[in-house]
């Protein structure tokens, strides 16, 4: 059998490339399935009327000297290859929020100065808040590469604790939390559900600095295939896994819709959980399990514009802008669909690192399923002219709204690509087209928490469902499930020590 390997994984999103490498470098024979004609998943690049654009990853944290990813991206010997742009020190994210705008700094005390000067009666609220995102960083070891790792996330303060109500009892100035949470487009957040655990690893993450992949993340990919190949591991693309072989009570294979056969001692699902159920049957779970993963909610998703500009018009921006037309950051995750948009996220890409133009520019914003539930199980070819309608509506909508912050994009558009909630579910596979996968809530935070170890034994999930989400989520996840294949501390030192 020449489909033979010791370790299939399924998906060459992320959390699987991480994962390949990492086994592949332990002397596996490991193979990834990838349905789409290329691999990345959400950190591919893709390129449309004449712009390199990125499906997801826009910018990355934690990547100066002896930070995190640096650590993380010398392992996986991308580091010196990949073209980074370091993000402005005086503010990598700008917000604009009901008319006032506000920047972070990279670096903890210039965030704390900038914030002071924003809140100059606020400093005690303003330290509480920096102490506290740190302390919960430093007390998850794995998102520190620290080993031996100790911490259980079950016994986490920080994931029972909602992250908009842990801003709210540190100050009653909401100007203040408003700005506090203006990050929130980085993890999807809701009032009602968001862990603090998400806010602050994510906040802290960035505020120690901010970088852009110049020319987008699909270096990335490329990066990361080329080394997974090096150790002797194939990625393979346009295979769609459908379907797991049994023998007894393990996995022994996966089947692809076009009937091919790959067999495995041991299985890793880089998709979401839901689609790696529907690849067996039911009764090989048990009810309560499966009835739990199968019923977790998703993040909302989003509506894309990928814009081509006039050459030279519009200034290049070396930070992301976020729009809030309300005094309420939480408000644009939960909409009211009359008034959409009212809220965006700008990003504009480096092509080159001495940008002082960009012709292509990304504007995100939320958008939930049921909008477009209605051709939910149309093929895009037969989606027709209501589709384009409603799309191109949707889209002038946006663009009006961003028009009226920035002029020089509304008047200077060459040509623009649409994404919707049914882009990212068909390409990407994330039920409803959830932008970050499934959803966790700190009201029930173990209920809502993916383990890697499945009931099947010998089959392990990765990637942004479990745990969390991005980079830093996934990467660190992937360690997580490589430490169920090898010992996790040695795996960590290796890290260290690369
Ligand atoms: C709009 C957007 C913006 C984002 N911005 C950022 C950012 O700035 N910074 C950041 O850190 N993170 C960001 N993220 C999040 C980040 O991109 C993701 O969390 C991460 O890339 C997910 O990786 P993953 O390993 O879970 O795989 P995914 O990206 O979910 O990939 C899964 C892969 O599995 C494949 N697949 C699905 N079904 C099958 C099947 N049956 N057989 C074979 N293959 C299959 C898919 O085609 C896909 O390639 C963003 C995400 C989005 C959507």
């Amino acid at each position: 059998m020449d489909n033979k390997y010791d370790i299939v994984i399924i998906g060459a999103g992320l959390g699987g490339l991480e994962c390949a490498y990492i086994l592949g470098k332990k002397g596996h024979k490991v193979c990834v399935l990838e349905k789409n004609p290329k691999a990345g998943g959400t950190l591919q690049g893709f390129q449309r009327n004449g712009c390199g654009f990125s499906t997801g990853m826009h910018y990355i944290g934690s990547l100066d000297d002896g930070q995190v990813m640096n650590r993380l991206f010398r392992y996986f010997n991308i580091l010196d290859n990949l073209k980074l742009k370091r993000m402005d020190d005086n503010g990598f994210d700008v917000f604009q929020i009901a008319g006032k705008e506000y920047r972070y700094p990279i670096g903890h005390q210039q965030f704390k100065e900038q914030m002071v000067q924003y809140f100059p009666d606020e400093e005690k609220a303003v330290e509480t808040y920096i102490r506290d995102i740190k302390a919960a960083t430093d007390e998850v070891d794995i998102y520190n590469l620290r080993y031996p790792v100790t911490y259980d996330i079950r016994n986490s303060q920080s994931l029972n604790t909602g992250a908009y109500q842990y801003i709210r009892s540190i100050t009653k100035n909401v100007e203040l939390q408003n700005v506090l949470a203006a990050q929130n487009f980085n993890y999807a957040g809701t009032k009602e559900a968001s862990p603090f655990y998400a806010h602050a690893l994510i906040n802290n993450y960035y505020i120690n600095s901010a970088y852009k992949l110049i020319g987008g993340s699909g270096q990335l990919v490329e990066h990361l295939v080329r080394n997974i190949e090096k150790t002797g591991g194939s990625v393979l693309t346009g295979k769609k896994a459908k379907r797991f072989v049994f023998k007894n009570n393990l996995l022994s294979g996966v089947e692809t819709d076009a009937g091919e056969s790959f067999f495995a001692g041991r299985f890793i699902s880089n998709i979401h959980p839901s689609l790696t159920f529907g690849m067996m049957e039911e009764s090989r779970l048990r009810k309560s399990y499966r009835n739990r993963i199968l019923n977790l909610n998703n993040t909302i998703s989003v509506f894309g514009l990928h814009i081509r500009l006039n050459k030279d018009r519009f200034p290049y921006l070396n930070y992301n802008y976020h729009y809030w037309y309300h005094n309420d950051v939480w408000y644009a995750s939960n909409y009211d669909q009359e008034k959409w948009p009212e809220h965006f996220f700008l990003f504009s890409a480096a092509k080159t690192g001495n940008d002082q133009y960009s012709d292509c520019v990304t504007v995100l914003t939320y958008m939930k399923f049921e909008e477009v539930e209605k051709w939910k199980n149309l093929p895009p070819s037969e989606r027709g002219q209501d589709y384009t309608g409603w799309k191109n509506e949707k889209a002038e909508k946006l663009l009006n709204l961003v028009g009226e912050q920035f002029p020089e994009i509304k008047y200077n558009v060459i040509s623009y690509s649409v994404s919707t909630p049914l882009t990212l579910r068909d390409y990407i596979g994330t039920p409803d087209g959830g932008i970050y996968g499934t959803l966790r809530d700190y009201n029930n935070p173990m209920g809502t928490y993916i383990f890697p170890k499945t009931k099947i034994p010998n089959l392990f999930f990765t990637g942004q469902n479990v745990n969390l989400h991005g980079l830093l989520g996934v990467s660190m996840t992937a360690i997580v499930t490589c430490g169920e294949f090898m010992d996790m501390n040695e795996l960590i030192k290796e890290i260290n020590e690369a």
